[in-house]
């Protein structure tokens, strides 16, 4: 039996955590926990902490992590995670980072990787203002390079497809200083601790399996 595997994916916003999450997933069937998608799920539900999240997320700022940590901590609990989980969009403070720590302290658990995916600011602001999400199933476009079958409507459901509010140029801006100010000081944290994988975040699609492959040895 292969042995659980645990990862981090760390990167700006729209640099292709998502996608490279989803790949690993499916190459070694370990679930993706991606923080982003549970609290627009909790903000679309208009549960109580996802009215607090909405104020924050709209203007692209960081949910509180308190808020963050409690999502995640009651997510990592759950049964179907013995083959390990990628977390895509957890930890993104040092606070959480610690939180993370000494969840997998407490359960005698450890990292694997913390992957880097890397790309630059124009190509990010390019890329995520055209991104199109299905605000039903959750399903991801993009106008150039993945565009749907029928203008507008998402080829799984049928919904209209929307820009999301934080996928806004000026929003996507404030993104990237608070991933600068907040995030990306946690590279040093895994960097020191060895566990940094750097994967460029505009790799070709098709070949990205095989790359990941290898950095995952
Ligand atoms: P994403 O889809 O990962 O870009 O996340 C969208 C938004 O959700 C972010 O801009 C934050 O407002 C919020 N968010 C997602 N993950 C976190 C996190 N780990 N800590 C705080 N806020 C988060």
């Amino acid at each position: 039996m292969r042995r659980p595997l645990r990862i981090v994916l760390l990167g700006p916003p729209g640099s292709g955590k998502g996608t490279q999450a989803h790949i690993i997933s499916e190459l070694y069937g370990v679930p993706v926990i991606t923080t982003g998608d549970i609290l627009r799920e909790a903000v679309a539900k208009a549960t109580e902490y996802g009215r607090i999240a909405d104020g924050y997320m709209s203007h692209g700022e960081l949910v509180p992590d308190k808020i963050v940590n409690g999502v995640v901590g009651e997510r990592l609990s759950k049964s179907d995670l013995e083959n390990g989980f990628i977390l895509d969009g957890f930890p993104r403070s040092t606070p959480q980072a610690e939180f993370l720590d000494s969840f997998l302290e407490e359960h005698g658990l450890k990292l694997d990787y913390v992957i880097h995916v890397t790309l630059d600011d124009e190509a990010i602001v390019k890329r995520l203002s055209n991104r199109r999400s299905c605000p039903n199933c959750g399903e991801v476009y993009h106008l150039v390079s993945k565009p749907p079958n029928k203008k507008g409507v998402c080829n799984k459901c049928g919904y209209e497809l929307v820009l999301r509010d934080d996928d806004r140029p000026d929003v996507i801006r404030n993104r990237l200083v608070v991933y600068r100010e907040k995030t990306q000081p946690l590279l040093d944290r895994y960097m020191e601790k060895g566990l940094i994988k750097e994967v460029p975040g505009d790799y070709q699609m098709d070949r990205l399996p095989e790359q990941l492959k290898k950095v995952l040895g």
